[in-house]
């Protein structure tokens, strides 16, 4: 059995107190200023916050990232934190939409065209949200106004 160690918890576009690698609390702050952006993400879960924590054991790069109310935790993730900041960004926004689509029926974030959620994935640099139907970029992660 393994155990998971708690490092920090912080706000939604906010910067964690310590123990948190940089380019994971750009990701989260990237995904988090697109999901304060929604007003039905806001009002179904108010007061989200980040959390991480490591397993005993684990490679240092390996965290467990996830999302949290006043309740407690609403999911917790493993990513590897050992790559660039894009394929980062689109992987917490990928674990964040899993747990939104798959737990609480929010299909977030909406495409502007198509009655489907946009789909996190790395252009060039950047990562955005595409259209699943089209393939097209549409916005920057941590970008939608
Ligand atoms: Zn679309």
């Amino acid at each position: 059995m393994s155990a998971l160690r708690k490092l920090a918890s912080w706000e939604l576009v906010g910067t964690p107190t310590e123990g948190v690698p940089t380019a994971l609390a750009r990701a989260c702050v990237r995904v988090g200023h697109d999901l304060r952006h929604d007003a039905t993400v806001r009002a179904r879960l108010p007061e989200l916050r980040w959390w991480a924590g490591r397993e005993t054991g684990a490679p240092a790069d390996f965290l467990v990232v996830g999302l949290a109310t006043a309740q407690g935790a609403l999911f917790g993730t493993g990513v590897n934190c050992a790559v660039d900041e894009a394929e980062l960004t689109v992987r917490v926004a990928e674990l964040t939409q899993d747990h939104l689509i798959g737990y609480e029926a929010l299909p977030w974030p909406p495409c502007p065209d198509h009655d489907h959620p946009m789909a996190p994935c790395a252009d060039d640099e950047r990562a955005c949200w595409c259209c699943g139907a089209t393939g097209q970029a549409l916005f920057t992660i941590g970008q939608l106004a």
